[in-house]
């Protein structure tokens, strides 16, 4: 019990799920190393790239039809 010392902090590593080393000693926190926090941040750069370009086709494609649609405006507006 004494190997362990109660003063490092362990916490989940974003990118493998793996224990990592909360602490200044550790450069790559809160991954548990170099190469999961090089893994995470390509992902990221990939997610925005991929977010930032499909984004409006989504809005249009999900977000127009219920605002547009003839038929609910027609319900509504029939007299
Ligand atoms: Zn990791």
């Amino acid at each position: 019990m004494n190997e362990a010392p109660l003063s490092v902090k362990l916490v989940v590593c974003p990118a493998c799920g793996g224990p990592s080393v909360y602490a200044s000693s550790n450069l790559f926190r809160p991954f548990c190393s170099e190469r999961c926090k090089s893994i995470d941040l390509g992902a990221w750069a990939n997610e925005d790239f991929r977010l930032s370009a499909e984004t409006p086709l989504d809005d249009e494609v999900y977000g127009d039809p219920k605002s547009s649609d003839p038929k609910l405006q027609q319900g509504f507006s029939s007299r």
